[in-house]
């Protein structure tokens, strides 16, 4: 049976500490993905925000063009793009949609259609695509999709989405294990 995947971009299908050695270089930092124990990055590192935004701005196309693939997840979504939609929704801002097409064409990776919501309220654009499961790095977004979509989301395991999850949210510590954990689901 057909299934709608809802999908996100940064930390899920890129890897999750892409941004670590940027910050390294950009502040003159020594972190490791480790550290990261808060997504939001500003409580990790000592930077004022002004400063941290106005760098961010000037490179985030940049690093969003050389993001590297999270481990394993090419092969799962090429194999589960045969047989499903799959509906990528991201806290990307619009402008950056040529970019991102760019990136998943260079990578070979499947999509149905690329979201980019420019915000991290994801349950709406979640409603809109009617996607019936949902595959994230953020806890609260994970949570939150849960709580008003009442669909199945995959948490891939950080050291910055730490905390208790309802049943129905599965934390998974590879793709290859979403992929067994998804099939499953699947085929019910
Ligand atoms: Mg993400």
């Amino acid at each position: 049976m057909k299934r709608k995947f809802g999908i996100d971009i940064d930390g899920t299908v890129t890897c999750p500490a892409t941004i670590v050695p940027y910050l390294n270089e950009a502040f003159h930092l020594n972190l490791t993905f480790d550290d990261f124990k808060e997504y939001d990055w500003l409580q990790v590192i000592d930077v004022s925000e002004n400063e941290f935004n106005d760098w961010y701005l000037r490179n985030e196309a940049n690093i969003y063009m050389e993001s590297p693939l999270a481990s394993g997840a090419k092969e799962v979504l090429l194999e589960w793009g045969r047989d499903h939609d799959l509906v990528f929704i991201s806290a990307r801002g619009e402008e950056l949609l040529q970019i991102t097409k760019d990136w998943f064409i260079r990578h070979g990776l499947p999509y149905h259609h690329i979201e980019l919501i420019g915000t991290h309220q994801k349950v709406e654009a979640a409603k809109k695509y009617a996607v019936e499961i949902f595959l994230e790095d953020k806890y609260d977004n994970a949570i939150d999709i849960y709580n008003h979509c009442h669909i199945p989301v995959i948490l891939f395991n950080t050291p910055y989405n730490q905390g208790p999850l309802p049943n129905k949210i599965k934390r998974v510590f590879s793709w290859k294990e979403a992929k067994i954990w998804v099939d499953k689901w699947i085929s019910h």
